[in-house]
Parts: C-alpha cells; structure tokens; sequence
C-alpha cells in the first residue's frame, strides 16, 4: 500500500467520522463544550434606558451654558423605577445601570458636577442627547438569536448562556475513548522497576492529550505481544467511541495490531502516512468504533495524536475548527531534510520584534520524549523540502499553554 500524505489521511479520517448525538448539560458542566441548539434572547437587555455613569440624568438643553445650576429632584439607584418626570432646570442624581428618568435624554457623570446650596447641582459641561446613556435593547434584543448551534461554550458564552437563563445546555456528547498500550517490554506505572523494561508512557501522554481536549478516556493497561491477549483487549476496546492503541502498529514479525483488528472486523482505511515522525499510523472503522494505531515511539505517538485523533475527535464533539492554530515564525538555525515525508520538529517559541522565533527543542529521535515535552510547537517541514536555513519562515502548530506568554505584551 502506498504513503498517503498527512492531509490526504486526515480528509479520510474526517469523512469516516460524524458529530455525536446531542445530550442536556447543566449551565456549570458545560464549558468547553459545543451548542447544539440556537440560543435566542428572552428579553431586551438592558430592559430601558439606562444610565451608563453614577451622575445626573439631565435635559441637553438645560446646559446650552455651562456651568448650570440644577434642581436634583430624585435619587435614582440601580433596582430602582423613577418616580417623576424631570422637567425644564431638574435633574435627578442617578447611579450606573438605573433607569434614566422621563424628561431627560443625557447623563453627566458625577466628575464633571460639583455641589451647591440646598437640592441643587452645578453641571460643568455640556452635553450632546444620549450622553452615557445605555439604551433598551442594545445588549440584545428579545427574539434575536445570540448564539448559534456549532458555537464553542468559553467563558464568553457561558456568560450570555446565563444572560438569558440558559440553566441547561444542549451540546453533542462527547465521545467515549479508550487507550490501549501493546507491547511485552512495558512496565506500568504500579509495576516495580525493572531496567530491563520500558515504562509505559504512551497510555499517560495519550490520556492527557484526550483530557487536553474535554475528554476523560478509559485506560486499559497493556497487551502482551501475543494474539490471543490481544484479542482479548480489543475486544474490550471496541466498546468505545474511539480506541486509540499504542504500538504493534509496524511490520515486525510481533506487530500483531493489524491482523487483530481486522479480524475483529474493524476495516482498516490506512496504515502508513508519510510523515515524520510516526509513518505506521493506522486507522480503522468497526460499526460502533473509530480504531487509531498508533505508532509505539513515544513522540511519535503524541504526533500522530495531533494530527490525526484530535481532528477527529474535535469534530465529535461538535467543533468546527478542529486544527491547531498556526503561526508564522522564524526559524534560528538550518535544519536538515530529506524529502519525501512531512516533517514536525518540537520547537520553542521566543517572541522577538516582529513576530515568534522558532529553535528546535534538540535531539528529534521519535523516543525522545524530552523534545515534545519541552516544545511549545509543532513546526511543519512540507514533504518536499529539501532543508531550511536560518531565517526561513515556517508554520508552527501551536501546542497546549502556548496561549500564553511571560508578560502583557501592551504600551500605556
Ligand atoms: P512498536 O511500535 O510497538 O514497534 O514500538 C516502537 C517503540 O516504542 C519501541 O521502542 C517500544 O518500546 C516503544 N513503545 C511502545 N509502546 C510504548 C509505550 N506504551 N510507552 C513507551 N514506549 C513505548
Ligand atoms: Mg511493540
């Protein structure tokens, strides 16, 4: 079977997968997760003209000359209704988010007045109709649609989800994973330590990415080398939404992931992309099932998560931007490549002038784990390219924390 590009396997693996049913959450569990409905205002906000300042509500045209002299009639808090209607040299003293009184069309804010005698107020400047005055319905007006079905719940929205009293939330479910390692020379976490043996970090890395993204997966321990065990496994595994197993993906004579899958009737649609690293990658379908084998190289694993799972997942649960953000940046140093496979080196991030500088994290062995857990990207090297220099401009993935940075990056 030929290499399909990383894109290509991507396209095949978001045309086998579909967006999950759509269940009720409650308001507070919610975040993180995507609407499944349109969410309409149920009201007008704010519910009347309102002052936008503590001040005075006062008619314009009382401060054709300035300072002015004012009668204050009312004191109008924030919950309060007004009582009268202020007419020609009235005011009434008002706080922010009070409903401006009849009669008036502006508010003055308490730092442009100054006291005077008895109930009067001095008013110092001049004013234009609608002066820090918030008007009805110019937050959202009832009957609009203020979020759509497809929209992300951040913080953001989980405040407009309140604003109109959205206590519970239709989403689409999220996908049920499960994390299988393979391999005869892995020790787990509880095991002793032996040095003759590998620990088995796939299962973590893999279950923080799934956490990562709003999912809490299953861990299933691991599978020997041996077909039947194996077997045994994955049929366990094929419960879930999403199996992702780690290693036994290759073509070594103990690499039995392949035939057991298939012979548990998942259809394999690839099992090899040419990308570095991580080349045995493969994926499959079963009627309940979406199988990921991934490849037993601890980066590689992590790689291919990226570029391939959390694609598929994200778009399970609803999302509509399932890639991770890119950005231009500056490569510090030359970097040697071969062509034929797309290429992600872990890199930092420096910002610099005019943009990010981008340097490899060192050593780039698909076991060395310390590259990816050091990088605050992936920088994507095209299949075709035949090395970079320094200076180059290149793409780098954004990975987790990478929003953000040291220090506020603003002048005042
Ligand atoms: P495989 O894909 O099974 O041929 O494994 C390739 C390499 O990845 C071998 O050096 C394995 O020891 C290592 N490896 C496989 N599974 C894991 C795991 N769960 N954790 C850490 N390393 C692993
Ligand atoms: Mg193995």
């Amino acid at each position: 079977m030929e290499y399909l590009s990383v894109s290509n396997a991507q396209k095949c693996i978001l045309e086998a997968v579909n967006i999950s049913e759509v269940e009720t959450v409650r308001l507070e569990q919610s975040l993180g997760r995507v609407l499944a409905e349109d969410v309409r205002a149920n009201r007008d906000l704010p519910p009347y003209d309102v002052s936008a300042m503590d001040g005075y509500a006062v008619r314009s045209a009382d401060l054709a000359k300035v300072p002015a002299i004012l009668a204050v009639i009312e004191d109008i808090k924030a919950g309060d209704m007004p009582t009268k209607i202020v007419q020609a040299g009235q005011c009434a003293r008002i706080m922010t988010g009070a409903p401006v009184p009849q009669g008036t069309d502006a508010v003055i804010r308490v730092e442009d007045t100054q006291t005077s005698s008895g109930n009067n107020v001095q008013i110092n400047v001049a004013v234009k109709p609608g002066n820090d005055i918030r008007m009805q319905g110019e937050g959202m007006r009832n009957g609009d649609v203020v979020l759509t079905a497809g929209t992300e719940i951040t913080p953001g929205v989980t405040g407009i989800l309140a604003t109109v009293k959205c206590a519970q939330v239709q989403v689409y479910r999220r996908p049920r994973v499960a994390i299988l390692s393979t391999g005869n020379e892995l020790e787990d976490m509880d095991d002793p330590v032996d040095p003759n043996k590998i620990p088995n970090s796939n299962s973590y890395a893999l279950m923080a990415q799934v956490q990562a993204l709003g999912m809490e997966p299953a861990l299933l321990g691991i599978a020997r080398d041996d077909p039947a065990e194996l077997t045994e496994y994955l049929q366990r595994g094929l419960k879930f939404d999403v199996l992702l197993v780690s290693g036994g993906t290759s073509v070594g004579v103990h690499d039995y992931v392949r035939p057991a899958i298939e012979a548990l009737g998942v259809q394999m649609k690839f099992w090899r992309v040419a990308m570095k690293p991580g080349h045995p990658v493969a994926f499959g379908a079963s009627a309940g099932t979406f199988v990921f084998g991934l490849p037993g190289n601890p980066v590689s694993s992590m790689v291919c998560f990226e570029q391939f799972v959390a694609p598929a997942l994200r778009r399970m649960m609803g999302h509509a931007r399932l890639y991770r953000r890119t950005i231009a940046a500056r490569l510090t140093h030359n970097l040697k490549h071969q062509p034929g496979r797309t290429e992600f080196v872990r890199v930092t991030l420096a910002k610099e002038e005019s943009g990010y500088a981008a340097t490899s994290t060192g050593a780039q062995g698909s076991g060395m784990l310390l590259s990816m857990a050091r990088a605050d990207g992936l920088m994507v090297v095209p299949a075709e390219s035949t090395g970079l220099v320094a200076g180059a401009q290149v793409v780098v993935q954004l990975l987790d924390g990478t929003a953000f940075q040291d220090g506020a990056d603003f002048k005042e």
